[in-house]
């Protein structure tokens, strides 16, 4: 696990990485500080395997979703956010289903509470939440999620 945020006070230690495969939770890791992690389960038949961070201050984030391993004991690097990739039309698009039509950009205001809003291509806000914390230091939020795939219903 490698931050990819341009915040480096984020604590990956406080992380947890998570898989789910068919919409369950196949494992459940702790991060280390080194940003190190050990994973272990055994794949079935899920269609995809998808990888989540959580932990204090982050919102459930998706970091990865991947269709097979290349080995029985894969040695992976995630980026936290994810790396995104784009299409031929210069749009980014998700990491579950490579499409951008259902993509929406995230931008956060610093009022109190602190609100996620959700816009659309155009910049329009479509909706906007107040961020659920499970915290009450509000500088140890992270905004690392800048686009949401309504169709996945993920943040990456
Ligand atoms: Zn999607």
């Amino acid at each position: 696990m490698k931050s990819n945020h341009i915040d480096t006070a984020i604590h990956l230690e406080k992380l947890y990485l998570v898989v789910k495969g068919d919409k369950k939770v196949l494992a459940k890791t702790k991060i280390l500080k080194s940003g190190k992690f050990e994973m272990s389960f055994t794949p079935r038949t899920e269609v995809s395997f998808d990888f989540y961070c959580v932990g204090i201050g982050v919102d459930t984030i998706m970091i990865a979703s991947v269709t097979s391993f290349v080995s029985d004991t894969p040695d992976v690097t995630f980026y936290l956010p994810a790396r995104t990739k784009k299409n031929t039309a210069g749009q980014v698009v998700c990491l579950k289903c490579n499409k951008s039509d259902k993509i929406y950009s995230i931008s956060y205001s610093d009022h109190q509470p602190i609100t996620k809003n959700y816009l659309n291509s155009a910049g329009a806000i479509m909706q906007s939440i107040a961020v659920n914390k499970d915290f009450t230091d509000d500088r140890n939020y992270y905004k690392l999620a800048t686009k949401y795939c309504d169709r996945d219903k993920v943040e990456f």
